[in-house]
């Protein structure tokens, strides 16, 4: 049996490499004679594997040493809560709504403090990412918050928010290590692993130094503290190990394709081919506004329900799995995550060329 395409927004494809050698270390790894699931998370082989992840992410991505590293759990909605928790010292922050992601965000934010809702593309259904370049930040806001990719509604942000100096917290779970990105600018950055880099399970949490203190919202508990996970280097309980691993090869893998230039190069070689194809399609049609188009999620419509559904049902059959859209807005959607080849995305274009002309 075959792999298929696997255009999925998450979990979603990892690059075949990657899980070979997993499969080959799966019942001894490197002569211990255990798998990596079954070794204690304080052995010397696993200390090795945690630490080249964190050495080898701090390569592809150039992170500074004021930043730390926290490879945590919870996903990355847990960290909706736990931002707050640890940061909101005025008890504010302002959100920009972008998306289900980003308003869930902010919902949980409320919960611990007043959230400002300072921009929103709702009215267009999310299809585009607002003018951030003059918002009303609020003067108390502990920071400002965005969601840096769009997963359901494929639209990107080309330029990062004026902040007017305040604080910025990105989740970049669909974004994360698909191009370079200047950590500098942030004082949070994460993601869940699920979308472009590991499996389920295991978040990424890149925090800049002052910000991980003891002075966190009262009643935070232990495991939602920075600084608990900070000062025992994501090894104050036992973290989601074997997630960790899968996430240090794909490291390795990254920066054996050439690291972070080169995959933003073959990222946008993959998205111009689909997007141009839309672009003239007399059948389909992008959802987003051209300069807000991601390179990871590209939704796309007939505009026609039934057609859509056959649309998905016989891609399935031709070996493009996953390529309905969200629940919440129908259509068709194709992550097209790092790992996934060239050849997936023509495989994808040949298909939609074939429907086109049997359906119009
Ligand atoms: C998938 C996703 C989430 C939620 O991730 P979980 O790990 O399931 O909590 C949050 N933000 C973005 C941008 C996502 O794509």
């Amino acid at each position: 049996m075959g792999r298929v395409y696997n255009f999925s927004a998450g979990p979603a494809v990892l690059p075949e490499e990657v899980l070979r050698s997993a499969a080959e270390e799966m019942l001894d790894y490197k002569g211990t004679g255990m798998s990596v699931m079954e070794m204690s998370h304080r052995s010397k082989a696993y200390e090795q594997i945690i630490t080249d992840a964190e050495t080898d992410l701090r390569e592809l991505l150039g992170i500074p040493d004021n930043y730390k590293v926290l490879f945590l759990q919870g996903g990355a909605s847990q960290q909706f809560a736990m931002i707050p928790m640890n940061l909101m010292k005025n008890k504010v922050a302002d959100y920009i709504i972008t998306g289900q992601w980003a308003k869930k965000a902010a919902q949980e934010a409320e919960k611990y403090g007043k959230v400002n809702r300072i921009a929103s593309s709702e009215d267009q259904t999310y299809s585009y990412i607002p003018d951030c370049s003059d918002l009303p930040v609020s003067e108390d806001a502990d920071y400002v918050y965005i969601c840096e990719n769009n997963t359901i509604y494929g639209t990107k942000y080309k330029e990062l928010p004026n902040t007017k100096g305040k604080l910025l917290v990105a989740d970049v779970s669909s974004c994360f290590l698909s191009e370079p990105m200047d950590v500098t600018k942030y004082g949070i950055v994460y993601g869940g692993v699920q979308k472009n880099i590991g499996p389920a399970g295991t978040v990424i949490v890149i925090i800049r130094e002052d910000l991980i203190t003891d002075d966190v919202l009262p009643g935070t508990p232990t495991m939602l503290t920075y600084k608990i996970h900070a000062d025992a280097k994501s090894l104050y309980n036992t973290p989601p190990a074997y997630g960790i691993y899968i996430c240090g090869k794909v490291f390795k893998w990254l920066k054996e394709m050439g690291g972070l230039e080169v995959m933003k190069a073959h990222n946008e070689k993959k998205a111009k081919l689909l997007y141009d194809f839309l672009d003239q399609s007399r059948l389909f049609k992008g959802t987003v506004v051209p300069k807000d188009r991601s390179l990871m999620n590209v939704p796309f419509v007939t505009g026609d329900a039934d057609l859509d559904a056959k649309f998905v049902k016989e891609s399935k059959a031709a070996g493009l799995e996953n390529l309905k859209g969200h629940r919440t807005v129908g259509g068709m959607r194709a992550s097209i995550y790092n790992a996934m080849p060239y050849e997936g995305v023509e495989a994808l274009v040949a298909f939609m060329k074939k429907f086109e002309e049997e359906n119009l």
